[in-house]
């Protein structure tokens, strides 16, 4: 384990994704990048359903071989029951050529964060970042390393991509959660069961490896829905649920993992897929989750993936939102550090580009009566028209098999783009 130096270009807080990503692309432009993360990769993580976007990324970074090679599950598309309708995305109707990935996040993240150590940055492990003092301008990242006394160290800039954690929202009092949507996600694992093709074919567990699982979501109630995703040893289900399905949640007695058994046990098709299979004891609980951007970036700082702003995880993109903010917080302290009389002008770009971004996610999740719709619809703007053709329909399709389309409408009419949405009905599988 190297000394941790008392100054560098850049501290990146935090090696998940977003922070992975932002590394990569500094130590690459031939800045001195330390990363500082809390746990010893590879850590646990939710998020495991990822859309073909992720691709772009992973080609900027340099770890597609890497990815690759892990053999990841595919997957072709996704599957929606919501409102009594059973509907299928699949992926290449939206002229995308590589496919999803069901992905171990644990295995995912330490990919990117040896990537970015490959091309140069400085990682240390089982060291957290506990407070970022002094002016944003000339900040003073004081961290904590296992074994070690406390010490600080000097960057010219920040990136904090500290996830929930949130180190430097937190520490102004800027992390304000999202009005418009308050949910509460529980998941966990699974051995065993069946699952479902893109066709809607019923397969035992055992052939998860052979024959492509697809992403299965299913409402239940009003709001409420289930996650279904296939890996390669396990099946992770999650649910979420909106405030009142939880105070009911609350009082049906048990401990909070038989309830979540049972809820998983009751819901469509997802039920009756995992009525052979095993739990494995594992559960997690994340509460009001979602939170807005307020600052993006002040001074020398940058909050990037979660840290800058979360929305429901419905449309399967907090992993590609992480990558985007990580290479475009790269971008732009990249080019303050060569200009720094650019400074200014170049994280102002940061801030309006990614906040067009957290508005288009938001408007997909929003009904077209929340308070925030005209609000995102206005910052949303710019982002939709440098979308591509293929994103916007992507964006429309699952924002409206997942009954929540209002947002995105409204503001794809304001903004004259199409909204012709052709989803593609199925008949509801038989799987009893
Ligand atoms: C219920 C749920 C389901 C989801 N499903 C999906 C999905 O299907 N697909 C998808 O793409 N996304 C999904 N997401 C979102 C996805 O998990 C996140 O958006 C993504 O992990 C964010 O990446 P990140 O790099 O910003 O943060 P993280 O992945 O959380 O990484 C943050 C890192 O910072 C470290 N850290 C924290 N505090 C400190 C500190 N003080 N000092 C140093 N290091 C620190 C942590 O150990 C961690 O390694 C889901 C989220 C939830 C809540």
């Amino acid at each position: 384990m190297g000394k941790i130096p008392s100054s560098t270009d850049v501290v990146v807080i935090g090696g998940g994704p977003a922070g992975s990503a932002a590394a990569t692309q500094l130590a690459r432009d031939g800045f001195d990048v330390v990363l500082l993360e809390k746990a010893r990769h590879p850590r646990p993580s939710v998020g495991e359903s990822l859309i073909p976007h992720f691709w772009r990324f992973t080609d900027m970074l340099g770890a597609t071989a890497a990815v690759e090679a892990e053999g990841f599950l595919e997957k072709s598309g996704g599957l929606v029951l919501w409102d009594d309708r059973f509907r299928q995305i699949r992926f290449r109707d939206f002229g995308y050529t590589r496919p999803g990935l069901h992905v171990e996040r644990d295995r995912l993240d330490l990919i990117l964060l040896r990537n970015a150590e490959q091309h140069g940055a400085r990682i240390f492990e089982e060291t957290a970042v506990t407070s970022v003092d002094g002016d944003l301008a000339r900040p003073v990242v004081k961290y904590r390393r296992a074994g070690s006394d406390p010490g600080e160290i000097r960057p010219r800039y920040v990136v904090d991509g500290s996830g929930q954690s949130a180190v430097i929202a937190r520490a102004l009092g800027t992390r304000r959660f999202d009005p418009d949507i308050r949910f509460t996600a529980m998941w966990g694992y699974y051995t065993g069961g069946r699952y479902l093709t893109i066709d809607g074919d019923v397969e035992p567990f055992s052939r998860q490896r052979e024959i492509a699982p697809c992403t299965l979501v299913a409402a239940i109630g009003d709001w409420g829905w289930v996650w279904h995703i296939i890996l390669r040893d396990s099946v992770s289900i999650g649910v979420i649920l909106p405030p009142a399905r939880l105070r009911a949640f609350k009082s049906a007695g048990a401990t909070r993992e038989a309830r979540f058994q049972a809820l998983v046990a009751q819901a469509p098709i997802v039920g009756d897929l995992m009525r052979d299979a095993q739990f494995t004891g594992e559960m997690y609980a994340i509460r009001d989750y979602s939170y807005l951007p307020v600052r993006l970036a002040e001074g020398s700082c940058y909050l990037v993936g979660d840290a800058a702003a979360f929305v429901d995880p419905i449309n399967s993109a907090g992993v590609v939102f992480g990558l985007y903010g990580g290479v475009l917080a790269a971008w732009s302290i990249g080019r303050a550090l060569h200009s720094p009389q650019r400074a200014d002008e170049v994280r102002q770009m940061f801030c309006e580009m990614y906040a067009d971004r957290i508005a288009m996610l938001r408007l997909m999740a929003m009904p077209a009566d929340a308070a925030g719709v005209a609000a995102a619809i206005e910052e949303a703007r710019r982002g939709v028209a440098m979308s591509s053709d293929a994103e916007r329909r992507l964006m429309l399709m699952q924002a409206t098999l997942n009954a929540r389309p209002g947002g995105i409408i409204r503001a794809f009419e304001q903004l004259g783009v199409s909204t012709e949405c052709t989803a593609r009905d199925m008949p509801i599988p038989k799987v009893a």
